[in-house]
């Protein structure tokens, strides 16, 4: 018999579901990737660093496969177009049995996934899924009365109780010496498909499953410091790790295995941070509601604020509250922001500024290399107090504090604001408390130099309390 391996989100070839069963069942193997126009026509930009990631790490994949060594030497089809149309037609016009393909828990994506097989079973060929990027998927983690979890930390123990050995077991795919097969098809170029690679080459981003290795590698050596250096975005402290595991160019057992296999508070609180991803991904298969509408329903009533000016500041990073402004910098030039930071200035929007998180969760839909709906959504939802968070809606981040607590010499900020590089430690967190006379010895002038803060936070404080109670127990 013969198959096609669809890759999506899953662009290795090693420890990989699909691509494992098809070598298993079939003689013949045949791979694809679809640069899908319903996505890419739907970007904002045509530089966009996640389509040059992507198509580095497809050529990547190309190289991994032709150096399979498998009898069925498996080739890389890779084409432009509307994915449903192009997958049903390939598999058609190769004459394959089956379509084997990881799966995805985002709404488009099932629905996707659904229109494919209906249209390939009438063909009479078959599509065969697999949990490939998460070690626990849809239902699989319940609560004793059957029903999902809405709360991380007691789906945290029973993720931890109910993992098993064979749960991380990795997907074999045999691989030996480069042999090119004759038939190979040349792949498009970036360029062809519409695009350029945006400022990816600037970044330390290595794409491809050798850029996923080499990043994993330098984390390694650091695993134990995870815990207590992972909240300060001035030090390397954090992985980098979710640009590759959105798209699939490591695998999540490796990492999963690799903690374990450490030990210790760094590993355990990192390994909970893997959990984490998998939790929202499983809310987000029981409730795919939460892409529009708030996990806690009655918060759907809220009334959020135009504040168009507000916004407008916050996505360009002129705020005037240095850690925000930071933040938000260093997503616009680099497509990453530090997980301290995207919980300041997600919270800063919606309770300092009252803009809807879902106008947020989109500016990072748009700016983010490792943009993730499940993840970003409950992100967002958890700092706007609409989603799954233990702590009460009245939490409310104080942006000065935060800057205080976890950027205390201000090393992050200067590095993102130039402006204030000068201003000693004491007022970078609150430059607008330097008398005018400080200014002109620092040489900065607040409100012309860098802003004035568009808000006052204990008033902001004020009006986010009225909001929520205006709602409360509707
Ligand atoms: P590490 O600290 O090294 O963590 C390892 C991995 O665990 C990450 O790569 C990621 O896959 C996972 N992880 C860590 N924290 C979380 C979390 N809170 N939720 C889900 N998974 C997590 N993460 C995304 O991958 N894509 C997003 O679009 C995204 N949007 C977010 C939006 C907001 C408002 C917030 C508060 C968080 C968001 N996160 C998102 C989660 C988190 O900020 C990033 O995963 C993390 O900063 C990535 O850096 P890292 O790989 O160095 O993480």
């Amino acid at each position: 018999s013969s198959g096609l391996v669809w890759f999506r989100r899953d662009l290795r070839a090693f420890d990989q579901a699909a691509l494992h069963q098809a070598l298993a069942q079939c003689a013949r193997v045949h791979c694809a990737f679809v640069f899908d126009t319903d996505i890419l026509d739907a970007l904002p930009s045509r530089s966009d660093r996640r389509v040059g990631f992507i198509h580095a790490s497809v050529v990547a994949l190309d190289a991994s496969l032709r150096a399979l060594a498998d009898r069925q030497r498996p080739v890389l089809h890779v084409r432009h177009g509307r994915a449903p149309e192009t997958i049903v037609a390939l598999a058609a016009e190769l004459g394959v049995d089956a379509v084997f393909a990881n799966r995805d828990y985002e709404p488009a994506a099932m629905a996707r996934d659904a229109a494919v097989a209906g249209a390939l079973e009438s063909r009479g060929i078959a599509f065969h899924d697999f949990k490939d990027q998460v070690i626990f998927e849809r239902d699989e983690i319940l609560t004793g009365s059957g029903t999902p979890y809405a709360v991380f930390t007691p789906y945290k123990r029973a993720w931890r109780q109910a993992l098993e050995p064979g749960h991380t077991a990795p997907f074999d795919v045999h691989a030996e010496d480069a042999q090119l097969p004759a038939d190979a098809p040349a792949l498009p170029t970036l360029a062809e498909i519409g695009f350029d690679a945006g400022n990816l080459g600037e970044l330390k981003l290595a794409p491809g499953v050798q850029g996923g290795e080499a990043m994993f590698a330098d984390f390694r050596e650091r695993i134990e410091a995870y815990k207590v250096r992972r909240d300060y975005p001035a030090l390397k402290g954090v992985s980098y790790l979710s640009v590759h595991l959105r798209f699939g160019t490591v695998s999540i057992r490796q990492l999963v295995n690799f903690a374990l296999s450490v030990g210790g508070q760094g590993a355990e609180t990192w390994l909970s941070e893997l959990i984490w991803r998998e939790f929202y991904q499983m809310v987000l298969w029981h409730r795919p509601d939460v892409v529009e509408r708030c996990f806690k329903p009655e918060f759907d009533a809220l009334q959020w604020d135009d504040n168009d000016a507000g916004f407008a500041a916050w996505c360009a990073g002129r705020t005037g509250y240095p850690l925000v402004d930071a933040g938000m910098r260093q997503l616009n030039q680099s497509g990453y922001m530090h997980n301290r930071l995207r919980m300041v200035v997600a919270s800063f929007l919606t309770k300092d500024l009252g803009v809807d998180w879902r106008r947020g969760e989109r500016y990072f839909a748009a700016q983010l290399n490792d943009y993730d709906l499940a993840a970003n959504n409950g992100g967002w939802q958890w700092a706007a107090s609409t989603g799954c968070d233990g702590q009460p809606w009245f939490r409310i981040f104080n942006p000065v504090t935060q800057s205080e607590r976890f950027d205390p010499q201000g090393r992050f900020i200067r590095r993102y604001v130039p402006e204030l590089a000068r201003v000693p430690d004491k007022h970078i967190h609150a430059p607008w408390k330097l008398t005018p006379v400080e200014q002109a010895g620092l040489g900065v002038r607040i409100g012309t130099d860098y802003p004035a803060p568009i808000v006052d936070h204990a008033l902001a404080r004020e009006r986010t309390l009225a909001r929520f109670r205006a709602v409360r127990g509707q």
